[in-house]
């Protein structure tokens, strides 16, 4: 029922039958891949697949790009929020406020470590959360808060760190889907106590596999994240705390550090991109993005749109060739594994509207101009529905 109407001219994509796909990794850019399979050549050649040099360059790469005093490899982003709390004494008993907009590693980083999650809502304009959201739920047992570079898009940070700072609560960055993104000139993840970053394959940093990284510019906590990764060894065979292994794979570290080089290119793809389909579809039915706050960035991680029609808009997508995603379509408060809470449905009303309404368009940072020609085209000729 949400197929096109008859008279519906179906844009260029679906009747050559080229698709504009969601996202397009490393093995479409076949330079980009000989590059990277003779990395992972000469690590294996090299049998140097944990810790070491290769790993250490990476780390003080990754941490001069954030710039940061310290950078470690982590297993996953997750891993890296973790063992940030886990580094900074967090357990049973506190709690950490988290946005219930993201992506559920967020709040589970907190359960993982034993403490309590407090999930909060986020603004409508720009799915983040503030200081204002923040200091509503700030009781005496507050620790920490996680403040989610969501989408690319920076949170912002000064209220939110004076609050923080005037009552000693940790601020830990999930600067997950921001990897280079500047606040007030400086790269997310060096503005809290800590920044966690995820290399997972569709980041804006993304790896061959799950991988993840810790920056700060703190010592003391750095060095108990160094233990806290990798069996609490701080010398040879001598385990300072029982922890378990969360490292960075050397090749992973290896094949980022080429990629990091791109980096900062391929954000500024992103924002043209992002740039040009928000020129082609401004008009339409749909709402684009509002641009980021004076001082702050987006690297458009995602290109998020909203519409109250939502799933039929993306069946009409889907119709003209064009891939589309939700990111995402249950807030965190709402998950299965959070029912305890007790946070029911309306309990977080504008994080559950744009859960509705959301809706992640074709964004990477090669991108061609058809794809955003067709992604443009598809969504101008939607047809809102009449009768609701
Ligand atoms: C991807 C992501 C994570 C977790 O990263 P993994 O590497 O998949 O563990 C955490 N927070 C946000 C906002 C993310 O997008």
């Amino acid at each position: 029922m949400n197929a096109p109407g008859a008279g519906t001219a179906l844009p260029l994509a679906a009747t050559e039958g080229k698709r504009v796909p969601f996202i397009r990794l490393d093995n479409a850019n076949p330079e980009l891949m000989a590059e990277l399979l003779a990395v992972v050549e000469r690590i294996a050649s090299e049998s140097a697949f944990t810790l070491g040099p290769e790993l250490e360059r990476f780390e003080q790469n990754f941490a001069a790009y954030c710039g940061t005093e310290y950078g470690l490899g982590v297993s996953s982003g997750t891993a890296a929020l973790e063992l940030a709390l886990r580094g900074l004494g967090i357990g049973p008993g506190d709690e950490v406020v988290v946005p219930t907009y993201s992506f559920i590693a967020t709040a589970e980083a907190v359960s993982t470590v034993g403490a309590t999650p407090v999930i909060v809502d986020v603004e409508e304009e720009t799915a983040l959360i503030n200081a204002e959201i923040v200091a509503a739920a700030i009781t005496e047992r507050t620790r920490c808060v996680i403040p989610v570079h969501l989408f690319g898009r920076t949170v912002e940070m000064d209220p939110l760190l004076e609050l923080c700072r005037e009552r000693e609560i940790h601020v830990v960055e999930d600067a997950c889907q921001a990897h280079g993104a500047l606040y007030r000139g400086k790269p997310v993840g060096s503005l809290g106590d800590a920044g966690c970053f995820s290399f997972y394959p569709t980041k804006n940093l993304g790896g061959w596999g799950d991988g993840g990284a810790f920056v700060s510019d703190d010592p003391e906590l750095s060095h108990r994240v160094r233990l806290l990764r990798s069996h609490g060894e701080g010398t040879r065979h001598h385990h300072e705390i029982a922890t378990g292994t969360h490292r960075l794979d050397t090749l992973q570290a290896a094949i980022l550090d080429v990629k990091l080089g791109h980096l900062e290119d391929w954000n500024q793809r992103r924002r043209d991109a992002a740039a040009a389909l928000g020129a082609a579809l401004a008009g339409s039915s749909v709402d684009l993005p509002v641009p980021p706050i004076a001082h702050g960035d987006n690297v458009f991680h995602l290109f998020v749109i909203r519409s109250r029609h939502r799933d039929a808009l993306r069946d009409h997508l889907d119709a003209c060739g064009v891939a589309s995603a939700v990111h995402y379509p249950t807030p965190i408060h709402l998950q299965p594994a959070y029912a305890d809470l007790g946070l029911g449905p309306g309990s977080l009303p504008v994080a559950e509207r744009l859960a509705s309404e959301n809706c992640s368009l074709p964004i990477f940072p090669a991108i061609e101009d058809w794809h955003i020609a067709e992604t443009a085209a598809a969504v101008t000729s939607f047809e809102v529905p009449t009768d609701n």
